[in-house]
C-alpha cells in the first residue's frame, strides 16, 4: 500500500516521517481550509480560523500529555538549539548555576550555551565511551542551589534514553525531549520545563514546543532579548509575533492522529514492540550489532554496525534501493541508525529486519 503511493520507509532522524493520515488531510485542505477559501499558509494568525487551529493544537497536546493547568504550553520558533540559550536566560538568573548530564552532543551544546550566562556544572558524562550509555548519577553531587538540572531524555545521535529520571528534589528538572516527546508516557509534573523541536516526533520543522511550569516564568535576566523571554510568549498566547502557523497546523493533525490511535499509552506499546523487533534481531545476528549498552537502549533511534565500513556503505546503498531510506548513522558515529519514531509503521520495521536477514545471508 505504501509503495503504490511511491512512499518509502523513511528512517530519518529528523526531519522525519509523518503519519500518512495527517499528510492526506493536509493535502485535502491545501487549497481551501474549511470554508475559508484559502490555505492555512495564507491565513492571518489573528483570524478566527487560525485561532481555532492553534487552540486545538494546544488542547490536544495538553490532553495527550496530561499537562496540568499550572503549566504553559508555548509554540515558538528557533529549534531546540535556541532553547539551549533561552532556558538559561530565563531560569539561571535565580542562583546563577545549573547542573548538566552530558549524554551526547545536544546535551553538551545545552551546557556550553548555558556557560555563557552562569555556572554550568557537569554532574556526569558518558563521553568516555562515545555516549553509548547513560551514566549513573550520584545525587550527592547535585548542586542544592542549582536554578535547574538539565537532561536530554533521548539521545538522538547515540540511541540512548533515560529509563529512570534523576531525583532533583526542589531543583526544577529541565528536559530536552526533542526526539522522544509523545513516544512514551511521562509525568509532566516531574519536570519544571520540557522543550522539543517538533521535527522528530510531532510535526514539521519550524515549531519548537515549550511546556513550562508557571512559577518558572518571570525571572529572565535583563539582557534577555524580548523574543527569548518566556513571559512575553506566555502573556501573548504564543502570538507576540507571527507563530510558525503551518507547522502548528500540521502538528495539530499529527496530534489528532495520535489521539485517534489511543494516545501516548497506545503508541508507547507499539513503539516498544517495534524496537524489540529490531533489537531482538540485532542480538541474534552474526553480522549486525547494536552499539548501545542494553539497559539504556532508545526505543526511537537504533544505531547499529557491521564492524566493516565498506559493508556498512553497501548495506545503506542496497537498503535505499529497496525503499528503506535514511539509514546512514550520524557523521560522528558512522554505521547505521534506524529512527523509528511514532509515525514509523511496525510493518516498516518488520520489512527492514527481513531485508537485513537477506543481506546477512548474502554476506556471511
Ligand atoms: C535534533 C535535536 C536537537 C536540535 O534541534 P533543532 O530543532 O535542529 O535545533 C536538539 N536536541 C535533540 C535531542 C535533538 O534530537
Amino acid at each position: 500500500e505504501v509503495f503504490t503511493l511511491n512512499r518509502v520507509y523513511n528512517f530519518s532522524a529528523g526531519p522525519s516521517a509523518l503519519p500518512e493520515a495527517a499528510l492526506e488531510k493536509a493535502s485535502k485542505e491545501m487549497l481551501s481550509y474549511g470554508s475559508s477559501g484559502m490555505s492555512v499558509m495564507e491565513m492571518s494568525h489573528r483570524s478566527k480560523d487560525y485561532e481555532a487551529i492553534i487552540g486545538r493544537a494546544e488542547s490536544l497536546l495538553r490532553e495527550l500529555m496530561c499537562i496540568p493547568d499550572n503549566y504553559k504550553v508555548l509554540f515558538l520558533q528557533g529549534g531546540a538549539s535556541s532553547q539551549f540559550a533561552m532556558v538559561p536566560l530565563n531560569l539561571m538568573g535565580k542562583t546563577g548555576k545549573a547542573d548538566f548530564v552530558i549524554t551526547g552532543q545536544w546535551a553538551k551544546k545545552a551546557m556550553q550555551e548555558a556557560k555563557r550566562y552562569g555556572q554550568a556544572n557537569i554532574i556526569a558524562s558518558s563521553e568516555d565511551a562515545v555516549y553509548n550509555y547513560i551514566p549513573e548519577l550520584d545525587e550527592s553531587k547535585f548542586s542544592k542551589d542549582a536554578s535547574y538540572f538539565h537532561i536530554t531524555t533521548n539521545n538522538t545521535i547515540y540511541g540512548t534514553r533515560y529509563t529512570k529520571l534523576p531525583n532533583t528534589g526542589d531543583v526544577p528538572l529541565v528536559a530536552d525531549m526533542s526526539s522522544n516527546i509523545l513516544s512514551e508516557v511521562y509525568d509532566v509534573t516531574k519536570f519544571g520545563l520540557i522543550y522539543a523541536g517538533a521535527q522528530k516526533n510531532m510535526g514539521p520543522a519550524g515549531l519548537t514546543t515549550v511546556i513550562i511550569r508557571e512559577d518558572l516564568i518571570g525571572n529572565a535576566m535583563d539582557i534577555t532579548p524580548t523574543m527569548f523571554n518566556y513571559q512575553i510568549h506566555a502573556d501573548n498566547g504564543s502570538m507576540y509575533n507571527t507563530p510558525p502557523t503551518y507547522s502548528i497546523y500540521i502538528t495539530m493533525l499529527v496530534l489528532e492522529w495520535l489521539k485517534e490511535l489511543g494516545g501516548v499509552p497506545a503508541i508507547q506499546k507499539i513503539n516498544e514492540e517495534k524496537a524489540a523487533i529490531l533489537y531482538d534481531f540485532l542480538d541474534s545476528s552474526k553480522l549486525f550489532k547494536g552499539t548501545v549498552v542494553k539497559k539504556d537502549r532508545s526505543i526511537m533511534n537504533v544505531p547499529f554496525v557491521t564492524g566493516d565500513n565498506d559493508l556498512d556503505a553497501a548495506f545503506i546503498k542496497e537498503a535505499a534501493s529497496k525503499g528503506f531510506v535514511n539509514l546512514k548513522g550520524h557523521r560522528s558515529v558512522g554505521g547505521m541508525r534506524a529512527s523509528i519514531y511514532n509515525a514509523m509503521l511496525t510493518e516498516g520495521v518488520v520489512k527492514l529486519v527481513e531485508f537485513m536477514k537477506e543481506f546477512e545471508a548474502k554476506n556471511k
